[in-house]
């Protein structure tokens, strides 16, 4: 038999989008007082696109484009979706790549025409020892302001172009992150993304508290790091690289438009992607488990 508890918060959670799969996680959520996002995907709707390409003095713009094209064709990060997407709609073909290697939270590398190419973040240019053109450097700067991603088509040390991807916040996040707030909860940004990025989406929502460049294999000992001071963590995210976190937070919500394996990792799945119901896990919580006493 099903226990009474447990088919109320079932038939309650259904009716506010939530599903939940571990009820540990639900009884857990009444005492939360952080709150912690992954950023693209979660956030943001992870819809990529390309705004603009900066080629080195002499290189063309469309030849990077299909270039960094090719070297991302095996990827399935929101980036090399949008790289993908920018050369399909301006008719500009691929050439064959092969030996496809990705290096998580960093960015991708293949062989394309014998040349081995890579694309990636700022993570990937730390790597390397770089030197950006005075018209690159200004590129970087201005598109880290405007809140864009900038990602780098490097062959071996030399950059031969970057290009802005911008994403775009969900409607429903400015709502979800005050709703949290208001409940007396702190809410903080745990990104791979620079910080430049994490910053201006902090900025638009309201976000104080930002942790960027993380590393997939690290998300997870950022959520330690907040227990160990005590405090009891949520962790929402959509991605592979989220996993180990939601499982390590005393509360792992994924977005029911993620990945498998981060739904398969969290206790409580949003089954609208909706952030604004993060809080009802909260209210639903405190709703069953005093009920119960
Ligand atoms: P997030 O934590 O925001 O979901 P990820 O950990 O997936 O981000 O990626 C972090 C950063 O690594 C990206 O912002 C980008 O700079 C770089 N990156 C990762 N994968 C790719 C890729 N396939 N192509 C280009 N850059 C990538
Ligand atoms: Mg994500």
């Amino acid at each position: 038999a099903v226990p009474l508890v447990t088919a109320i918060s079932t038939t309650l959670g259904a009716r506010n989008g939530l599903l939940i799969r571990d009820r540990r996680g639900l009884e857990e959520a009444r005492n939360l007082d952080t709150v912690v996002f992954d950023k693209t995907g979660t956030l943001t709707l992870g819809a990529h696109r390309v705004v603009e390409i900066v080629a080195a003095q002499g290189k063309d713009p469309d030849v990077a484009l299909s270039l960094a094209a090719a070297v991302e064709r095996d990827s399935e990060h929101p980036i090399a979706q949008a790289l993908l997407k920018s050369a399909e709609e301006k008719g500009i073909g691929l050439p064959p790549s092969s030996e496809f290697q990705s290096a998580a939270g960093k960015g991708v590398e293949a062989l394309v025409e014998g040349r081995r190419f890579a694309v990636g973040g700022p993570a990937l240019l730390r790597e390397r020892t770089v030197t950006l053109d005075q018209n690159m450097e200004n590129a970087s700067r201005r598109i880290g302001e405007n809140g864009q991603a900038a990602i780098y088509l490097l062959e071996g040390d030399v950059v031969l172009a970057v290009f802005a991807i911008a994403d775009q916040v969900r409607p429903e996040s400015r709502a979800a992150v005050a709703k949290l707030q208001s409940m007396g909860i702190e809410v903080i940004i745990l990104t791979g993304d620079s910080e430049a990025v994490a910053r201006s989406v902090g900025r638009d929502l309201g976000i104080e508290t930002v942790f960027p460049g993380v590393l997939p294999d690290q998300k997870s000992d950022k959520i330690k790091e907040l227990q160990a001071q005590g405090r009891r963590v949520a962790m929402v995210g959509d991605g592979v690289n989220d996993a180990p976190a939601l499982v390590t937070a005393d509360v792992g919500v994924a977005m029911g438009a993620g990945t498998d394996v981060a739904v398969e990792a969290g206790d409580v799945v949003l089954v609208r992607s909706d952030p604004r119901d993060i809080a009802r896990i909260v209210t639903l919580s405190r709703a069953t488990y005093r009920k119960m006493i």
